[in-house]
């Protein structure tokens, strides 16, 4: 399957089954909006707790708060957002389609990229097994070519975003001859800065109602609060607040499902750092946030790191996280080293002081920043593209198995009576009753147990316990995993442990 078909498949899938459906679908969909299913709220919910666990319950010195969507306009004015939280747009007359500049400057590196893989994979065929692919890269004066080509490139386009020539932009698209990717047309109108930000009013017009915006990150609820949490929480730097919530953002081009979204979710942690040592706290979360992807048991080939080269315009040093999806690399997470930019801004902006009285030192002074970022809705995506997988059996048949993390799967545990007669029914749900506190349990009955257990499958349901006859008289279940098909049978009240450990391994 190639992966633009993949790509079809997980969204079918994703709607088959109850995971993601396209927002208010009867009256046509809203334009990237998506609201989560039966299945698609639990594996969102199971991700947040991951994250929340990882980050907070498992650090002494992060806390979690949950900070109001609506905030102070000033505060949007303070952050830089108002003036500069802008992505530069580039129509094209033909096709009258939109798009973000930067990207297709991007799309276009990436297919320059594709060419240097290309003459590595051509040279390896050619010089067998001794082929030293490194070497080749650094040593062939074609792949040089190229690289000098992305260098040049990625150069320009930095320079004309950080001076916000618009101009040259433009002229730089025309030089590389990018081409509308619907269309093929080169006839592209002035790039121009577009704000993200949404806005709306507050109170009513008698009132002198107020401009307001939806926050378009998560991050500034911490900042603004972040002398109320270190006071009330008595905590001493470094320290870190994290949140999970919703954000907005009016983006130019929204495409591939829920990967670009106009309202979608965040989770971000800030971590306030004594200044100077903000590149040390850079690189040990740059580690431990890979870490976090990796301890879910996705390949490691599956993620790169990215510097960026378009800095925000509060960071010194920033990095994504990307990940394969079918549509290739893209981000997934960003870590920024975000200095005291923000708090400072606030000081300034709101006339009171967000100092850090060290008692080491005995010093007042702005904690430095480093932040991480992920969005949930693409942790969501890249969780289900790796896992939906098709898979032929020794018969020769064909089953579609969601390899889901197994401390994500929606429902943990199916059961399953082999027949809906004979009290079997009563007994499996004797068993649910017993184990439904701790685990999401599913009760199917219906069909043969071949075919219930390809749909626990497709949904990626860990385990499914089969009562039978023999239960009524042994107290003993065959209980199934979904990734090997290996079946085992074991005692009843031996199933919360076994389930216990399972789900751990
Ligand atoms: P991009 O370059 O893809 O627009 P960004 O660099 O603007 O993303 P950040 O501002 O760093 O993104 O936001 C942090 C995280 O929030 C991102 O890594 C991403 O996972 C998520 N995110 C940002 N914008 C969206 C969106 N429109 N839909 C879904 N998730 C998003």
């Amino acid at each position: 399957m190639n992966q633009e078909d993949k790509f079809k498949s997980v969204i079918s899938h994703a709607k088959e089954y109850g995971f993601v459906f396209q927002s208010s679908e009867i009256y046509d969909g809203l334009s990237a909006v998506y609201d989560y299913g039966q299945l698609g709220a639990e594996l969102k919910n199971n991700i947040k707790k991951y994250w929340w666990k990882s980050m907070v319950q498992m650090h002494e010195n992060i806390v979690g708060i949950d900070t109001a969507i609506f905030m102070h306009p000033t505060i949007w004015k303070a952050s830089g957002h108002v003036d500069a939280f802008n992505d530069p747009l580039i129509d094209n007359k033909d096709s009258k389609k939109r798009y973000r500049a930067d990207v297709l400057v991007e799309d276009h590196i990436a297919k320059i990229e594709g060419k240097i893989a290309k003459e590595i994979k051509k040279a390896a065929k050619r010089f067998g097994e001794s082929f030293d692919a490194e070497m080749f890269a650094q040593t062939n004066p074609r792949v040089a070519g190229y690289k000098e080509k992305i260098e040049s490139i990625e150069a320009r386009m930095k320079r004309c975003l950080d001076e916000g020539d618009l101009e040259d932009f433009k002229q730089l698209i025309i030089d590389e001859e990018i081409v509308d990717p619907v269309g093929g047309s080169r006839n592209w109108t002035d790039v121009r800065q577009f704000n993200l930000m949404f806005s709306t009013e507050m109170g009513s017009i008698a009132e002198g109602a107020n401009t307001i915006y939806l926050r378009p990150e998560t991050a500034q609820g911490i900042f603004v609060n972040y002398l109320n949490v270190q006071k009330t929480g008595r905590m001493k730097l470094p320290f870190g607040i994290a949140q999970i919530g919703k954000a907005f953002r009016n983006e130019i081009v929204a495409r591939q499902f829920i990967f670009r979204m106009r309202e979608f979710e965040q989770m971000e942690m800030q971590f306030f750092v004594k200044p100077g040592t903000e590149m040390e706290w850079y690189e040990h979360w740059k580690a431990k946030r890979l870490e976090w992807h990796l301890g879910l048991g996705i390949a490691e080939t599956e993620y790169r790191f990215h510097d960026h080269l378009k800095m925000a315009h509060y960071a010194n040093a920033a990095a994504d996280i990307e990940f394969n999806f079918p549509f290739g690399f893209k981000e997934l997470e960003g870590i920024h080293s975000r200095t005291d930019f923000d708090l400072k801004q606030h000081e300034k902006h709101s006339g009171k002081k967000l100092q850090y009285f060290d008692p080491e030192t005995n010093e007042h002074y702005v904690p430095y920043v480093v932040e991480t970022s992920i969005g949930l809705d693409r942790m969501f995506l890249a969780t289900l593209c790796s896992a939906l997988q098709t898979e032929t059996l020794e018969d020769g048949s064909e089953r579609m198995v969601l390899r889901l993390p197994k401390v994500l799967a929606p429902y943990q545990v199916a059961i399953l009576p082999l027949v809906k007669k004979d009290g079997l029914p009563d007994k499996a749900r004797a068993i649910i009753d017993s184990l439904k506190m701790e685990y999401m349990c599913q009760y199917d009955e219906k069909d043969a147990i071949g075919r219930r257990y390809r749909r626990q499958d497709a949904i990626g349901t860990p385990y499914a316990i089969t009562v039978d006859h023999q239960t009524l008289e042994d107290q003993m279940v065959t209980i199934r995993e979904r990734d090997t098909m290996t079946q085992e049978r074991i005692p009843i009240d031996q199933l919360s442990e076994y389930l216990y450990k399972g789900l751990r391994a």
